[in-house]
């Protein structure tokens, strides 16, 4: 007989520390206990439906139940459910794997190193970018810069490349030679300056160069970001800043690193976001939709620039994970891979859904508490305002993004809160209905909560 809600609820609080989680707060509240998933609807402990809009935690873009992906994993863990690639060997899978990412990535991409996560991937970076100056005779060159709200993974060195104040309060982050820029954020930063979206791209972009002139050009490694900012609220840079960052990458000589662990896989409607956004990047970090989140995996994906000096003048890597490669989730990933090609799945966000959902998301912008409303493949944001016109904000205290979330949960919609950034990521293999479906519960939401912030007077 399975256990009750009150039970799981009790054995969870009893034992399980959550990951970015209020301890206290949780066991008092008693977490929400999923079940089960299907397709793009998730059930939890008491029996509610829910569309799962967040993809899971922006990965699980096949859906949910997928039977070749759980084929795949099964085969592989009778075959051969581990074996390492340290000490000169390997495992089908894995070349496989490493075959096929070469054919989906961009052509200066031949090469990848495997690890079991995105924060993984990105402690390769770090690793890896430093190594590359080293070998190349230029030691100094040690710094990487990156942005402030960017999300790079939780591990110190993942942690320390992102953005976030809160984690670097936490642990005496970031470590050395990590520095930070403002982050292209428009409707905060540009809008109430009065700067088009363009001028203030380009601006965005110029605070990089401002920032290596400070450091010292002959310091600096490499530059980090994400094309679109996923964990900091779905933050979609203005088009002129991606080429500007380029620009500025190139006339330095610094390595320029993608992490594309949400932007991957068809998400902004080509198979990496560096595509969407125009640039060339030297590396380029996965995970998440790699497998659809089915079983964990990450890797960094090595440019021909990166790669040859490691190859042919950098000696042993001192650097590796036991599940670099791990077979099981190899499989799992050109399952999903081949899946997402055969379904036409990035073609389809690019011509079809995306479009779609932008349609429906310029309609929000008509309601009283959207200020701001804009999206990029299948990824969107809301912003809620105090006063739309002005695009003046709530006090943060009231936590109305809070307010709204609790709505989609009672109305069987996910949906994150990234401060009153309301957010979506929904799974690639959505229908026009499902999008309609999501769009009523949405403004469903939207409308609760304005009344809400009515009732309260806080407009
Ligand atoms: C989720 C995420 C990471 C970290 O990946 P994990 O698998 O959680 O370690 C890194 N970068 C970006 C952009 C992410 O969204």
């Amino acid at each position: 007989m399975s256990r009750t809600t009150q039970d799981w609820q009790a054995a969870d609080a009893a034992h399980f520390l959550h990951p970015f989680t209020d301890f206290d707060a949780l066991a008092k509240k008693g977490s929400r206990i999923i079940e089960r998933a299907e397709n793009i609807y998730l059930w939890d402990s008491e029996g509610h439906k829910i569309l799962d809009a967040m993809s899971g935690l922006w990965c699980v873009n096949v859906g949910y139940g997928r039977q070749e992906l759980i084929d795949a994993a099964t085969a592989q863990l009778k075959q051969l459910p581990f074996y390492n690639a340290f000490f000169q060997t390997a495992t089908p899978p894995a070349i496989e794997l490493a075959e096929l990412l070469s054919e989906v990535t961009p052509p200066q991409f031949r090469h990848v190193f495997f690890s079991g996560s995105g924060s993984e991937g990105n402690d390769t970076v770090v690793r890896m970018v430093r190594r590359y100056w080293d070998v190349l005779g230029q030691p100094e060159r040690k710094v990487i810069i990156s942005r402030n709200n960017a999300y790079h993974g939780s591990t110190m060195a993942g942690a320390s490349l992102g953005g976030m104040s809160g984690m670097h309060a936490q642990g005496g982050l970031p470590i050395p030679d990590i520095t930070h820029i403002e982050q292209p954020y428009w409707y905060e930063l540009g809008r109430p300056q009065g700067l088009s979206r363009d001028d203030f791209g380009r601006l965005a972009a110029s605070w990089l160069e401002k920032k290596i002139l400070e450091v010292g050009p002959e310091r600096v490694a490499a530059f980090i970001g994400e094309p679109v900012q996923g964990a900091g609220g779905v933050i979609i840079p203005p088009a002129t800043y991606w080429p500007a960052i380029q620009a500025i990458c190139d006339k330095y000589g610094i390595l320029l690193v993608s992490d594309e662990v949400i932007c991957g896989f068809g998400r902004t409607g080509r198979w990496w976001g560096c595509e969407t956004m125009g640039t060339r990047p030297d590396l380029m970090t996965f995970a998440k939709g790699v497998t659809s989140g089915y079983i964990p995996l990450g890797g960094v994906m090595v440019g021909e620039r990166v790669a040859r000096v490691l190859i042919e003048q950098g000696g042993e890597f001192n650097h590796g994970y036991t599940y670099s490669g791990h077979p099981v989730a190899c499989a799992v990933a050109l399952a999903n891979i081949r899946l997402i090609q055969r379904e036409r799945l990035v073609d389809r966000v690019r011509d079809d859904l995306g479009p779609y959902l932008a349609q429906h998301f310029e309609a929000l912008k008509a309601h009283p508490l959207v200020g701001d409303a804009e999206t990029c493949g299948l990824m969107g944001a809301v912003v809620l305002a105090r006063d739309k016109a002005s695009g003046t904000p709530f006090a943060s205290d009231l936590e109305v993004g809070m307010v709204c979330r609790g709505h989609c949960f009672g109305n069987g919609l996910i949906m994150r809160a990234v401060g009153d950034r309301m957010i979506i990521a929904p799974p690639l293999v959505m229908t026009r209905d499902q999008i309609d479906e999501m769009m009523v519960l949405i403004k469903r939401c939207l409308d609760l909560t304005w009344a809400d912030v009515k009732a309260r007077g806080w407009v």
